[in-house]
């Protein structure tokens, strides 16, 4: 039988309460698929739990503030992070970024927090995983005011315009569930123009569930759904797909 190909899901809400009847078969689905995942961090309370699922069972992780709990962020959020940081485990300064769809924080603390963490990843030397809902300008504008920042512009939605903006500042882009939406021609249409080896493939699981599961919870394996609509967008190959958004996290994430 024809084995899959080893992928990432290089974004995944693993300690999401959705998963708490059956977290450990959500795993051991993905892991018998050849399915590997790095895990995000979304508030200060759920970092110490998401670094504990990424030791358990050997995946990466992301420490960070993400903008709807901006407002969390004490004097302390640095020396906090700065401590996680030091696991093996963890990759990333994530999921950070600007969210203005939400308005639960003010866009000034947002801008606050955001900052301080990207000073903070050059400081590590971590790449930082972006979170962007309706704030694409402002994150671009903060985003330039650190120069050498690496990272991921997480669930890609846009034009090639701004595509281009982001892989100019050096950014790679993830592609997830949306992809594979019958409605989402156009971003298909975009995603066929983009240079594979800047693009990571992504569930934000347990959201944007892909086709056919839509209506459903999402989960990593399902990321198998966005490489075989990726390679079909591209015109490569599924391994071909598989083997450079690999290299490519693990490029971006140094591991
Ligand atoms: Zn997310």
């Amino acid at each position: 039988m024809n084995e899959k190909p080893y992928v990432i899901d290089s974004h995944v809400h693993l300690d999401d309460r959705q998963f708490d009847v059956d977290r450990n078969e959500v795993v051991a689905r993905a892991q018998t698929n050849q399915v590997g995942a790095i895990l995000m961090s979304i508030h200060l309370d759920n970092i110490k739990p998401v670094i504990a699922l990424a030791e358990q069972h050997q995946f990466k992780c992301a420490v960070g503030l993400h903008p709807n709990s901006a407002d969390h962020a004490d004097n302390t959020l640095e020396s906090q992070l700065r401590g996680y940081a030091k696991h093996d485990s963890v990759v990333s300064i994530g999921e950070i970024g600007l969210d203005y769809y939400r308005d639960n924080v003010e866009p000034v603390v947002q801008h606050e927090v955001l900052r301080r963490q990207l000073a903070l990843a050059l400081e590590l030397d971590l790449p930082v995983i972006l979170h962007n809902r309706e704030s694409t300008d402002d994150l671009l504008k903060i985003l330039k005011e650190f120069p050498g920042i690496r990272g991921v512009w997480h669930s890609f939605l846009g034009t090639v315009e701004e595509a281009e903006s982001y892989l100019e500042l050096g950014l790679y882009l993830g592609i997830g569930g949306p992809l594979t939406f019958k409605k989402n021609e156009a971003l298909r249409e975009t995603v066929a123009q983009l240079p594979l080896d800047r693009l990571l493939i992504e569930t934000d699981s347990p959201y944007l569930t892909p086709a056919p599961h839509r209506g459903k919870r999402n989960e990593p394996v399902y990321v198998r759904h966005v490489a075989d609509m990726l390679a079909e967008v591209k015109k490569v190959s599924l391994e071909k797909v598989a083997q450079q958004t690999t290299k490519n996290t693990r490029t971006l994430f140094n591991f």
